[in-house]
């Protein structure tokens, strides 16, 4: 009776699940992987669809200013773009406000500000409306604008940003992103695991398309606002993926918080961080990959410990209680059994560990 007592005490059990997430969660923190919450860890070696944003997430989100084409004098177009840019924290908004200062161009005051979600912005300068965005903010006023002048840019992957005003398109300014280090390597790893990767982006069709080839994606989603990444995330879900979303912008933390794992950059909005379950430190995005075997590590530790936590009740609890006594005359001495009860506990943490 004291054997099965001593030998039933559960305690590597409790251990077991524990003792491998905060491993996992220590292990991640060292690799620059900041996890959240355990629930996280659990939930991402199921994943098997992963939406990615671009600008920021596969690029590098610091666009430099690469083409100019203008209807009204070139200066005065960077002058008024810069001038509404200035209020804006998108990355495309550094690339033109640090590329008017580099020209020594003054920024004008503006008044009546609004960010268009998803396709730009417009404000007010010298009493005359002005909007600066994509294509579809131009298709939106209504505007004809040849759209072919862009295209030749955008199917080298850079980014149009058409100022004009009520009436007219008055020029554009083409910008560049770079890809991020071991984005293309990333992504091929993702495949080789099995998992599905989409790129979300509101940026311009070809120019996703182009940047999606680079890093080698098939799927690509483009122009959209932040409220279709959420839905691209909820259509997954209801057709039984297990989603991650990774982002870094104010636009990809309603999808962030909607998917089953949110992965966000270290170097993305601090909202995009908050909806997201793990940050990954300096924007890498060759964490993501890291991630997911993190979590498949921790989860084979929490099941070897589960094995070790009940083996030695599975074999102690039946000789305890003198299964084999009738014929072999064995039973379990108490001092055995604690030190089986024991043993499970050492084997538990021990495994944990190794993670
Ligand atoms: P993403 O980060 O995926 O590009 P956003 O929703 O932030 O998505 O932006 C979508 C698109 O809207 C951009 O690609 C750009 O064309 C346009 N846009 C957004 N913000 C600005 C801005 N401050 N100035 C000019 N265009 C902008
Ligand atoms: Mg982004």
């Amino acid at each position: 009776f004291v054997s099965i007592l001593v030998i039933a005490c559960p305690c590597a059990l409790g251990l077991a699940t524990p003792t491998a997430i905060i491993v996992g969660v220590g292990k991640g923190a060292k690799n620059g992987i900041l996890i959240k919450d355990a629930a996280t860890l659990e939930h991402l070696y199921k994943v098997d669809s992963i939406i990615v944003d671009k600008t920021g997430t596969i690029t590098v989100g610091k666009p430099s200013v690469v083409n100019i084409e203008s209807e009204i004098k070139e200066d005065e177009l960077i002058s008024i773009l810069s001038s509404l840019e200035n209020k804006s924290e998108h990355p495309i908004a550094k690339a033109i406000t640090s590329y008017a200062s580099l020209k020594r161009l003054e920024t004008m005051p503006v008044s009546n500000f609004e960010i268009i979600k998803g396709m730009g912005l417009k404000g007010v300068i010298d009493n005359k409306i002005y909007y600066a965005g994509n294509i579809t903010l131009v298709k939106q006023n209504n505007l004809s604008f040849d759209v072919s002048k862009i295209e030749k840019y955008t199917k080298e992957g850079k980014t149009p940003i058409v100022l004009m005003t009520e009436k007219e398109v008055l020029g554009f300014v083409m910008v560049s992103d770079e890809l991020k280090e071991g984005a293309k390597e990333s992504i091929e790893k993702l495949h080789r695991m099995g998992i599905k990767v989409i790129m979300a982006t509101g940026d311009d069709k070809r120019t996703a398309d182009y940047i999606a080839s680079l890093v080698g994606i098939d799927q690509v989603v483009a122009e959209v606002l932040p409220a279709d990444k959420l839905s691209i995330v909820k259509k997954l879900q209801a057709d039984k993926h297990i989603v991650a979303m990774v982002g870094d912008g104010v636009n990809d933390a309603p999808a962030l918080a909607q998917s089953n794992v949110g992965i966000a950059m270290g170097t993305g909005t601090d909202v995009a961080i908050e909806s997201a379950g793990i940050t990954l430190l300096h924007g890498d995005i060759r964490k993501v990959v890291k991630a997911v075997s993190l979590s498949k590590i921790t989860m084979t530790g929490i099941k070897q410990n589960l094995f070790w936590a009940f083996i030695y009740n599975i074999i102690g609890i039946p000789l305890a209680s003198g299964l084999l006594y009738p014929i072999f005359g064995l039973l379990l001495n108490p001092i055995f059994a604690g030190l089986a009860m024991a043993m499970s506990s050492v084997s538990v943490v021990s495994n944990s560990l190794r993670i």
